[in-house]
């Protein structure tokens, strides 16, 4: 009996000490995949938007700002808790970047909770296209009745888009998916929400549209049979010019596409799963010499 509770104690201790030390690893573990994600996502929104953001600024241990060409500043993480309808009025940038965009082909409707560059932080994007409409407007020009801002490169990637469908066209019929378009630039709130919509800011497009094709008006398995259906080359097409897809979102959007070049950065470069050996930045291109620059800027800020 002696021996079988000596067994018992030790088998106590043993799994206390489990538990403590799993307690006092796991936090370090996962703060450690909190600043690589962390530095991941400044190095996208640094890269996507170069002439807006110019700078990094760390202050005490836990506050990162992204410094604006205006003088403005960013948080990254305000570290409040937000549910999906307060992310999409008021997240932050980190809520902005938490999901990957998905690079590979679907084949049916993401689950409700996944919408990957649907939030957008208003702050960043006023800076960027303008902060109110008159300031917006002045940066509209149109690619054939299409508004789109001129700022950013968004225009000029709309340009190389309609360049490129022109080419595939001539051999498949994604035309017919694209033509009419149902609108791009326009100064509204999304349907039945008080924010504005990507469209507001000119870097929206709405494509020939079907009745499948809004979360609003059709149910799951209906937009599934479209997705299904809509050209890979015209979402291939779309996505290397840096605009991300509303048919990859679970509140599906399949006519609407959105230049987001931080979001498809950061789902080209970092879509992969990380090993432990690995640096950060694995993924990116280290011959670049302007990205390298930024990641030792990102390393040395954030020491
Ligand atoms: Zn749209």
């Amino acid at each position: 009996m002696k021996i079988k509770k000596f067994f018992k104690i030790l088998v106590c201790l043993l799994l206390a000490n489990i538990q403590t030390v799993t307690a006092l690893e796991k936090p370090r573990e996962s703060m450690n995949g909190y600043f690589i994600n962390m530095k991941r996502d400044l190095l996208c929104l640094m890269l996507a938007y170069p002439e807006y953001i110019v700078d990094i600024e760390k202050v005490n241990a836990d506050k990162v700002y992204l410094i604006l060409k205006s003088g403005k500043k960013l948080i990254y993480d305000d570290k409040i808790v937000r549910n999906e309808e307060e992310k999409l009025n008021n997240g932050d940038l980190q809520d902005m970047m938490e999901q990957i965009y998905p690079m590979d082909r679907i084949d049916s409707v993401q689950p409700k909770s996944f919408n990957p560059g649907r939030i957008r932080v208003y702050p960043l994007f006023s800076e960027v296209y303008g902060n109110s409409q008159t300031q917006i407007e002045k940066q509209i020009e149109y690619v054939g009745n299409n508004g789109f801002s001129k700022n950013n490169g968004a225009s000029l990637a709309l340009k190389n888009v309609f360049k490129e469908i022109n080419e595939v066209s001539k051999t498949t019929n994604i035309a017919a998916y694209v033509y009419p378009t149902c609108g791009a630039y326009n100064y509204r709130y999304v349907r039945g929400a008080g924010r504005l919509s990507a469209h507001a800011f000119g870097i929206a497009i709405d494509l020939k549209t079907n009745s499948a094709d809004y979360w609003k008006w059709s149910k799951p398995e209906t937009a599934t049979k479209r997705i299904s259906k809509y050209p890979q080359e015209l979402i291939d097409i779309f996505e290397r010019n840096n605009f991300i897809w509303g048919g990859k979102w679970g509140y599906f959007d399949i006519m609407h596409f959105e230049y987001r070049p931080e979001i498809i950065l950061k789902g080209k470069y970092f879509g992969k799963s990380f090993n432990g050996d690995d640096t950060w930045y694995k993924g990116i291109d280290e011959k670049d010499d302007k990205i390298m620059n930024l990641i030792k800027l990102i390393d040395d800020k954030l020491q």
